[in-house]
């Protein structure tokens, strides 16, 4: 049988990092993987994490099955972080949150979960969008359709985006980033979420916000304006979170799918699906990294560490996309890619082109996803000057 099987090409981003990887030039430089990076190029262990990790260890005393929805625990720290410590959401009971293999596992429980008791419904996603959220919902039988997102000059389309969400048939679900866009690293403000709320609102649409960036952006508070926002005005929305990066705990598996319902009886009814899809994909979430996320977070002191990790990432990825503007400003293409400077997270969508991408590999050693994108912790305050000569040579 497996004769007739055909072998499909890898991920473009692993593809990549081995390419990468076999350079030799010195001056090398990644701007592609989708982690972050410090000022040495690492992505290391957090602090706050080690010390949790510590007590963990001495304190676990069992590794038996946390349950479908997985640790109570971890809900309890998480929920208050996305939707805040005085969300009237949590004070009414019409939220709950169910752990998930990472992110991903939580998008893949949220489609699981619309395939299967919200049949007939299409879902929307912004155009572009993470890549992964292309197959998540088509694997998941979902008639998937895009929304522009940005326009040919590598702006911020939310004319446009709002012009499709007007004609998105009643009822479909709507994929929204809640900060940090992936790939493109522009956000809406707070007053076009205001906006869309309403449209969304009256086109009775089902939001999806995909959180996994929280704190990556301006603030763990300013990160989920539109995540509370939308949780407070709606009946119902659907909130996947991360956190695989603002906890550095990438290969733990650790996030969350949280259901906002109109109340506590609906929130419970929803609930017990999400268990049902959890145990038919993998039975129950893994452990660790949900154990550690609330062993921080419910210690204030080590929560106060974590936070000033966290708060560092973001100062260091926001101070190099404002030294990058500045570096290109005696090429005379500060103005060009001024939208670096203003996107938010790791991510950029830099509107260099393919071939300008290719040239930068090819003659530079400086490797970004051809759409663009690259990842701003990539940059150093070492490496700003040679790759900004790049670019300029490129665009010359
Ligand atoms: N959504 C978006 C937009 C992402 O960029 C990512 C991570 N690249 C995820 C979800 C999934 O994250 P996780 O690693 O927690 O599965």
């Amino acid at each position: 049988m497996f004769e007739r099987i055909e072998r499909v090409p890898g991920d473009a981003i692993l593809g990549l990092i081995q390419a990468f990887k076999e350079d030799t030039n010195p001056q090398k430089v990644d701007l592609g993987v989708g982690v972050y990076r410090d000022a040495e190029g690492n992505t290391p262990v957090m602090r706050a994490v080690k010390e949790a990790e510590a007590r963990l260890l001495k304190n676990e005393s069992t590794k038996t099955y946390i349950g479908s929805h997985g640790s109570p625990a971890y809900g309890d720290a998480v929920l208050p972080l996305v939707l805040g410590a005085d969300s009237p959401v949590l004070e009414a009971g019409r939220a709950s949150a169910t752990q998930s293999p990472g992110g991903t596992g939580a998008l893949r429980l949220a489609a699981d979960f619309i395939a299967g008791e919200l049949p007939g419904r299409g879902i929307w996603v912004s155009d572009p969008t993470w890549p992964n959220h292309h197959g998540l919902f088509t694997a998941a039988g979902i008639a998937l359709h895009k929304y522009p997102y940005v326009d040919a000059d590598n702006r911020l389309d939310f004319d446009g985006m709002l012009a499709a969400f007007n004609k998105i048939p009643e009822g479909d679900v709507v994929v929204l980033h809640a900060c940090c866009h992936n790939p493109t690293g522009f956000d809406l403000s707070a007053e076009q979420w205001r906006t869309l709320l309403e449209v969304v609102r009256e086109r009775r649409l089902l939001p999806l916000i995909d959180f996994a960036y929280q704190g990556f952006g301006q603030g763990l508070d300013e990160d989920a304006y539109g995540v509370r926002l939308f949780a407070e005005q709606l009946d119902e929305v659907l909130i996947t979170s991360s956190c695989s990066k603002n906890f550095g705990i990438y290969n733990e598996r650790t996030g969350c799918l949280i259901a906002v319902a109109k109340n506590a009886e609906q929130m419970e009814n929803v609930r017990s699906q999400f268990a049902v899809v959890a145990r038919e994909n993998y039975s129950n979430p893994p452990a660790h990294g949900g154990a550690i996320v609330s062993e921080i977070l419910h210690d204030p002191e080590l929560a106060a560490v974590w936070r000033d990790e966290l708060t560092e990432m973001r100062d260091r990825v926001n101070t190099l996309r404002q030294e990058f503007v500045k570096a290109l400003d005696p090429y005379g293409l500060a103005e060009k890619y001024a939208c670096v400077g203003e996107q938010r997270g790791m991510f950029s969508y830099t509107g260099l082109t393919p071939d300008q991408v290719d040239r930068l590999r090819d003659e530079f050693g400086i490797y970004m996803v051809r759409s663009g994108r690259a990842n701003v912790a990539g940059f150093s305050r070492e490496n700003l000057p040679y790759i900004t000569r790049a670019i300029a040579v490129v665009n010359g």
